[in-house]
């Protein structure tokens, strides 16, 4: 239901983007979906959450759901004091 001519209607680029940031397919989180447990000592699991900065990476970004990624980021800060994860990556 689409009218070129005429008047633009924006209602139908609801929901599409034809520009801006990449599509990106809704990630499902992958505790919910694998019942892994978040262990604050599994250091080579928690740094596919960080950057290589040694950054907490958002949840939005990883796909990981508010509640795993409030106990994530809980996980990476306690391995951080053990030093399993850094705090910083300095190249
Ligand atoms: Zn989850």
């Amino acid at each position: 239901m689409r009218d070129f001519k005429g008047k633009k209607d924006s209602r139908d680029f609801k929901g599409k983007r034809p520009r801006g940031k990449m599509m990106m397919r809704r990630k499902v989180c992958r505790f919910c979906a694998e019942y892994i447990d978040i262990d604050y000592k599994d250091a080579n699991l928690l740094r596919n959450f960080v950057t290589e900065r040694g950054k907490i990476l958002a949840g939005r970004i990883t796909g990981v759901c508010s509640k795993h990624q409030r106990i994530l980021t809980d996980a990476i800060k306690r391995a951080r004091v053990l030093a399993l994860v850094p705090f910083v990556n300095i190249y």
